[in-house]
């Protein structure tokens, strides 16, 4: 089996873009640094990283005979937001269970961003008083139960549509996507720094690379501040990945890079240096990042090309994952 004997229902406007983040590099004074942009990748509700994953489980679903897709994630959650739009656009319904991941006391965190912008796309969105996990959870089976209960057919899809043996396709074809665009402009990316949580974003990209004939660095960031876990997952889907495509070869522990320090105490509560680098990045380039995921890993590359830790050669590439639309529930932050 390879990548291309898997069926891809397109919900991207094509390869998402990748650019140079020239003053961003200049003020570093390191290694040049490029971003390619899931934030921008779709026309649906803003796109992001789940919107590649679900390319692939949408056949699968539809192959199902499925009717509803039923997901989880946190109030603020980007990935429910994502399937909320795939499901309004490939005519299923969407049954999203919105855990209390994340102790926000903003008292529109449950009314604004992600989850507004599902309630508009029409999406059953269920408020369940539980903690974060990536694992799988009781309300997500309870909620399975109940669509089957009412008569309809379910497509469970995992936090972050990631322990799921689809889940690291998505970022396998990224890796793909890659080695065109680096043709195309004549460059070479030997570092990627990737925001990691429920695992299969970075765990796609390293199975996907591994095929590759140039080795690379993919440094996992992990934002969840339970990095052990997310190594663990990381590492399972990566191997499951690169069984599922074919590579031919076992993985080795050192292709599976989970950096921490940047995550803080907490999923979901941004530290010093997240806000710090989403001042930097919004005031250097115009390119915004969110205080849950994107501000850690930016947090992340700016302390490992500073130091030197990614060589002052090099070309490193900043996957841009999304997650925008939170910053609405976190405006007392800017003030
Ligand atoms: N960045 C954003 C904006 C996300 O929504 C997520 C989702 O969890 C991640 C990064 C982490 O990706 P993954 O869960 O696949 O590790």
């Amino acid at each position: 089996m390879s990548l291309d004997d898997f069926e891809r229902h397109p919900l991207l406007f094509g390869p998402s873009p990748v650019h140079p983040l020239d003053r961003l590099s200049q003020h570093l004074g390191g290694a040049r640094v490029w971003a390619k942009r899931e934030d921008c990748n779709s026309g649906l509700a803003f796109g992001g990283n789940k919107t590649r994953k679900l390319e692939y489980f949408v056949p699968d679903a539809l192959r199902q005979g499925a009717d509803t897709l039923v997901t989880i994630g946190g109030v603020q959650s980007n990935h429910t937001r994502q399937v909320a739009a795939v499901a309004a656009k490939v005519g299923l319904k969407a049954r999203l269970v919105q855990e209390s991941w994340v102790d926000w006391p903003d008292p529109v965190n449950d009314k604004v961003g992600n989850i507004l912008l599902s309630r508009i796309m029409g999406a059953h969105v269920e408020l369940v008083d539980a903690g974060f996990g990536i694992g799988f959870k009781d309300s997500w089976n309870q909620a399975l139960e109940e669509v089957r209960a009412a008569g309809g057919t379910p497509y469970a899809i995992p936090a972050g549509a990631s322990d799921h043996p689809l889940g690291g396709l998505g970022f396998a074809n990224w890796a793909r996507e890659v080695q065109v665009q680096e043709q195309e402009l004549g460059v070479f990316f030997d570092t990627i720094v990737v925001c990691t949580v429920t695992g299969s974003t970075q765990a796609g990209m390293i199975a996907g690379f591994a095929g590759q004939d140039r080795p690379r660095r993919i440094l996992g960031i992990d934002a969840s501040a339970r990095a052990a876990e997310t190594r663990a997952q990381v590492e399972k889907i990566a191997r499951g990945t690169a069984e599922l495509i074919g590579l031919g070869r076992d993985l080795r522990d050192e292709e599976i890079t989970v950096l921490e320090g940047w995550a803080g105490d907490r999923y979901g509560i941004p530290v010093a240096s997240t806000l710090d680098a989403i001042r930097l990045t919004g005031g250097l380039e115009g390119v915004i990042l969110d205080p849950v995921y994107e501000g850690k890993s930016m947090a992340a590359l700016i302390d490992l090309v500073r130091d030197g830790d990614i060589p002052k050669d090099s070309n490193v590439l900043y996957a841009h994952l999304g997650g925008q639309p939170a910053l609405n529930a976190y405006s007392g932050l800017f003030r």
